[in-house]
């Protein structure tokens, strides 16, 4: 199967070898990546070990399992990157991209400019993140996710908005 971070390789050469942890991210764009890919597999535990360090205690597993449970990625698109590991400059990576999910039978995009930090591997540091407005996906339009298949028909994508909205029923 193709990678899901839409990089057009095969999982088994793209992210899977870093989300089981026989490899290491050789650029932050590559950590970036995989970290799309554990959102789409829900691997909770590769996301958090991929935060930096100093970053974990703001971004707890419960945190990260919530938004990753409740969102089912379809797209992503990577708009510039660069690092730099001279030790003047610092260690440092930066990477822009948008990314699209379906949350809730909703299409929502965010767009991150997120920054890494080289510490004898990549780790994500933070990210500066916009979001546009939530569009409806009707039960009748095609599943934003590619399918080719009516929303209402793309049995995981309606199954996530179903599930989503009777747990927000319950909460009320
Ligand atoms: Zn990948
Ligand atoms: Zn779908």
């Amino acid at each position: 199967m193709n990678c899901y971070c839409c990089s057009g390789l095969l999982f088994s050469k793209c992210c899977q070898p870093l989300l089981e942890g026989v490899a290491t991210a050789d650029s932050c764009l590559q950590l970036m990546r995989s970290r799309y890919s554990a959102y789409c597999c829900k691997n909770i535990e590769y996301i958090f070990q991929t935060y930096h360090p100093g970053q974990r205690e703001a971004n707890s597993k419960d945190q990260i399992a919530e938004f990753a449970n409740s969102v089912h990625f379809v797209g992503l698109t990577v708009s510039d990157w660069s690092q730099s590991l001279a030790a003047l400059s610092g260690n440092s990576g930066s990477v822009s991209f948008v990314a699209s999910y379906i949350n809730n039978n909703k299409l929502e995009t965010l767009s991150e400019n997120s920054r890494f930090i080289f510490s004898g591997q990549w780790y994500y540091f933070d990210g500066e993140i916009t979001a546009s407005a939530a569009l409806n996906i009707g039960r009748n339009d095609r599943c934003p996710c590619g399918s080719g298949k009516k929303f209402k028909q793309c049995s995981q994508h309606v199954i996530s908005g179903a599930l989503a909205a009777a747990e927000q029923q319950q909460r009320r």
